[in-house]
């Protein structure tokens, strides 16, 4: 029998990989339709579930083959319905990620890279610094595990978010073989409608992006409406200043036609004063865009409150008379620490669980 290592991972191949594979063992074409369709429209974890393959087929995938790498070490649920999954990756690294309950229909939050190089001052994610890259169907797996727990507790995947841990821009190959597969009917078959990534704005590959004119939506980690405040909160900024981000963006919706929605966090007296929103309308003024208000999750070892309520409404009754579309993020997972910027990856010890 092969090592878990040597087997094949099928969430890395595509229909026509996955029917290269199957001749070697002399099956049918329809087989490799089959098996797909147990991956991807039947959510099956192992072969043994997938009653239509002969017997002898299923045991010898199972020797040569996996539906995936990772461990569900952890299913945490919130007060809220929010869930945090942790998972151990084959390396022995974990990864986090957060399935969300709202009205309009549930979102799973994904990571893409163990721990992140971007370094930004109110994020958990960024403290252990950056690990590795996470594969497309490390991605993936994360989705699918997802839909899973979604569909025995009745509920459904509408939308997804890369905005767990890491930045997806700095993982740009497997992040968009990923967006590939998820587009492809013969695997998730989701359209990219229902994606949105978020990106501390790495500006090359946001140009890049949009000449890619996918339906995407593109969300930008703004949180501050000056170069000095912004590189202090965002060391990215320092490389890709405010003025080229907010061109790239324009660039974005130009070429696809899409809103960017611009995500602000509100940190008690350091971004939420009169003259930062004064600011941040007007470097925003005209756009086709969203600002979305975002009250910080502390994280305990870092020196960041969030502002009051009555400072958010006034902030966002500021943008919103400046004639800007704006919406102020729930909080969801903030008892699990699950919510944006609490991840980062611990299996136990984390300061922020109560
Ligand atoms: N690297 C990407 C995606 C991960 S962060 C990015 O920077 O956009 C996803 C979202 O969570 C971003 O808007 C980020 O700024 C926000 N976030 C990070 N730390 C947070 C915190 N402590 N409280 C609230 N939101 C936070």
């Amino acid at each position: 029998m092969c090592s878990a290592l040597a087997r094949i991972n099928l969430l890395a191949l595509n229909a026509d990989e996955v029917k290269g594979f199957l001749t070697r063992f002399g099956e049918p074409a329809f087989r490799a339709n089959q098996l797909l369709d147990w991956i991807w429209r039947k959510n099956a974890a192992t072969f043994a579930e997938m009653s239509n393959l002969p017997l002898a087929l299923r045991r010898q995938l199972a020797e040569v083959a996996v539906i995936g790498t990772m461990k569900l070490l952890r299913a945490q649920e919130s007060k809220d319905g929010t869930i945090k999954l942790l998972f151990a990756l084959q390396d022995g690294h974990t990864v986090e990620t957060v399935i969300l309950p709202y009205e309009i229909g549930d979102s799973v939050c994904l990571s893409t890279q163990v721990g992140c190089k971007m370094g930004c001052a109110f994020c958990a994610s960024g403290m252990p610094g950056f690990i590795r890259n996470l594969a497309q169907e490390e991605i993936m797996e994360q989705v699918l595990a997802a839909r899973r727990i979604e569909q025995a507790r009745g509920r459904r995947l509408k939308n997804m978010v890369l905005m767990g841990s890491g930045e997806p821009l700095d993982n740009w190959d497997e992040v968009l073989a990923f967006l590939e597969a998820v587009n492809d009917s013969q695997r998730l078959g989701m359209s990219l409608r229902h994606v949105t990534l978020s990106t501390a704005g790495l500006v090359p590959k946001i140009l890049e992006l949009a000449q890619k004119k996918l339906p995407l939506n593109l969300a930008i980690s703004l949180h501050a409406a000056d170069n000095d405040l912004r590189s202090r909160l965002l060391p990215v900024n320092k490389k890709y200043p405010l003025k080229e981000l907010v061109a790239a963006c324009d660039q974005y919706t130009a070429l696809t036609g899409r809103r960017v929605t611009y995500e602000y966090i509100l940190l008690d007296r350091i971004n939420d004063r009169p003259e930062d929103a004064r600011r941040l309308a007007e470097l925003l003024r005209g756009k086709l865009c969203h600002v979305n208000l975002i009250p910080l999750n502390p994280v305990a070892e870092l020196p960041y409150r969030p502002s009051p309520p009555e400072r958010v409404k006034t902030f966002a009754a500021f943008l919103g008379e400046a004639g800007l579309n704006v919406t102020v993020r729930r909080r969801l997972g903030s008892d699990i620490a699950a919510a944006c910027g609490q991840l980062r990856n611990l299996f136990c010890g984390d300061p922020n669980e109560g």
